[in-house]
């Protein structure tokens, strides 16, 4: 009997674990036998390696041949640990020396041919890697880029079997003709310039302090006022992520399988999932392999949902934890799947389903229940957690071409100003926005001035405890793009202007 094993590792979300894939030849039946809790698509790993030697002209074992990973307990799925497989069988079956091949972690699958595929994941599974101690990671020479990206870690590439029978005798065929350098690409093509908008500027005032702030927003008003003109232009305003910022938005694209290629992702995201979108799509998960969903592809960017009212209110409500822990959690069997979802949520709506009520010279054709209903499908605990409510009004004849305010990039600067001085008073305190400020830290800080306003728009039921909060932490992002220290009374009448809920009486 010979035995031998190689690592890959299991994903679990932006976690994973490391995964021993032991191989052992014995006599027998020629046959395969595969145990360790696989699923489907790596069950079919067994005929996809033995036709891939067949591809290389390798000789599979001609004896019963038994593939165990470990540990058992893990679920597994995906075609990733086809690289694994093949290496501990090379080396079972002794066409590899053991030594070079059990320092290594493999992730990648093949082709018939013999050729490797690229797989999801390479990024987190390359970092949980380097996390529990390999310094080398064996990858489809496709997505050697994507790898290398992970300090620390040295990659090697292979583009088929051969390839691979190389790296096991240490002899690692080193990217052909592959570029070394890598570029930062942008999530997505930054869409239009704010000063497209036109005849709102209280609008893209309001847009510039939620970029200043993080604040999240929601905006109201009928059908081709510009929310979502406006929305589009809020990742244009927003910092460039910084390098932790930048690795984790890379390594949720390369979970949801979208190609990260040579650079991270310095654009913060902009994601609009359509109102028709299911709950795996919104929040991840998925019948085999835990995706992360569209409130993870918005981590550290912008999350728009067009048309909220239309969104199920099962899935809006399951917007909550994510808003309060930026992240969200998916219960797969035996396991916990974990993505990151610290987004900026923006959320446009129509005044009523027809979208004419209370527009000077619309006319709504709305029953009153049912503009009821609709107004209703945004519930209380959500409009709450939203910073900024403002109604939008149409533009007045002739302001049209008027009216523009500044361009992107004037306001992108001031963001980052008042993002600057942020960061002298938050960092102490592990935030990097006013809006992250937990409650308890916030009263911690200086008494802005004016407070009394407060106190009487919350005895008059305008406001509650937590929406008192979200006022205090917009007057600080107010102060911030003011350049003065603590928050005035101005500053404070400001922010409560920019929280008025006329949501329900605009109906
Ligand atoms: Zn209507």
């Amino acid at each position: 009997m010979t035995t031998s094993s190689a690592w890959s590792v299991a994903l679990l979300g932006m976690d994973a674990r490391p995964v021993e894939v032991e191989a052992s030849i014995t006599s027998g039946l020629p046959r395969v036998v595969m145990v360790g809790l696989p699923d489907t698509a790596l069950y079919e790993a067994r005929d996809r390696c033995r036709a891939a030697f067949a591809g290389a002209g390798l000789g599979w074992p001609s004896q019963l041949l038994t593939i165990n990973l470990t540990p058992a307990w893990l679920p597994k799925s995906g075609s990733h640990y086809d690289l694994a497989i093949v290496a501990a069988v090379l080396m079972a079956d002794e066409k590899a020396p053991g030594d070079v091949g059990r320092r290594c972690v493999f992730m990648g699958e093949l082709g018939l041919d013999g050729c490797t595929r690229p797989v999801r994941g390479i990024l987190p599974g390359v970092l949980a890697a380097r996390r529990v101690g390999f310094d080398t990671a064996v990858v489809p020479a496709v997505q050697y880029r994507e790898a290398s990206l992970v300090e620390g870690v040295t990659v090697w590439p292979v583009a088929d079997l051969a390839d691979l029978v190389e790296v096991l005798h240490g002899r690692p065929v080193l990217a052909r003709s592959m570029p070394q350098d890598t570029v930062d690409v942008p999530a997505q093509r930054l869409v239009g310039d704010l000063c497209e908008v036109k005849g709102q500027p209280e609008a893209c005032w309001a847009l510039e302090v939620a970029a200043a702030g993080g604040h999240h927003v929601f905006l109201h008003g009928a059908p081709g006022v510009g929310k979502s003109m406006l929305a589009q232009r809020l990742p244009g305003l927003l910092p460039a992520l910084d390098d932790e910022s930048a690795l984790e938005v890379s390594a949720v694209r390369s979970l949801a399988g979208i190609e990260v290629g040579g650079g991270l992702v310095r654009t913060p995201p902009f994601s609009n999932p359509h109102h028709n979108a299911s709950m795996a799509a919104m929040v991840g998960g998925g019948s085999r392999v835990a995706s992360p969903g569209a409130i993870s592809l918005a981590h550290r960017g912008v999350l728009f949902l067009d048309e909220a009212p239309e969104f199920s209110p099962r899935v809006l409500e399951a917007l909550r934890t994510p808003l309060e822990t930026g992240e969200v959690t998916i219960a797969r069997a035996n396991a916990q799947v974990r993505y990151p979802a610290r987004f900026q949520l923006v959320l446009a709506a129509n005044p009523c389903p027809c979208g004419m009520s209370g527009v000077p010279g619309g006319r709504c054709t709305c029953a009153p229940m049912s503009i009821r209903r609709y107004n209703d499908r945004l519930s209380g605990p959500i409009l709450d957690r939203i910073d900024i409510h403002l109604r939008l009004m149409p533009n007045l004849a002739g302001l049209v071409d008027s009216l523009s305010g500044d361009p992107t990039a004037v306001v992108a600067q001031r963001v980052a100003e008042a993002r600057e001085r942020m960061s002298v008073r938050l960092t102490p305190v592990k935030c990097r926005t006013n809006a992250e400020v937990p409650g308890s830290v916030l009263r911690r800080m200086p008494r802005p001035q004016g407070t009394e306003l407060l106190d009487d728009a919350m005895r008059q039921g305008r406001l509650s405890a937590r929406g008192y909060d979200k006022v205090v932490r917009l007057a600080w992002t107010l102060a911030d793009l003011a350049g003065r220290q603590v928050p005035d009374r101005e500053d404070l009448a400001g922010a409560l202007s920019l929280r008025q809920d006329e949501w329900r009486a605009a109906a």
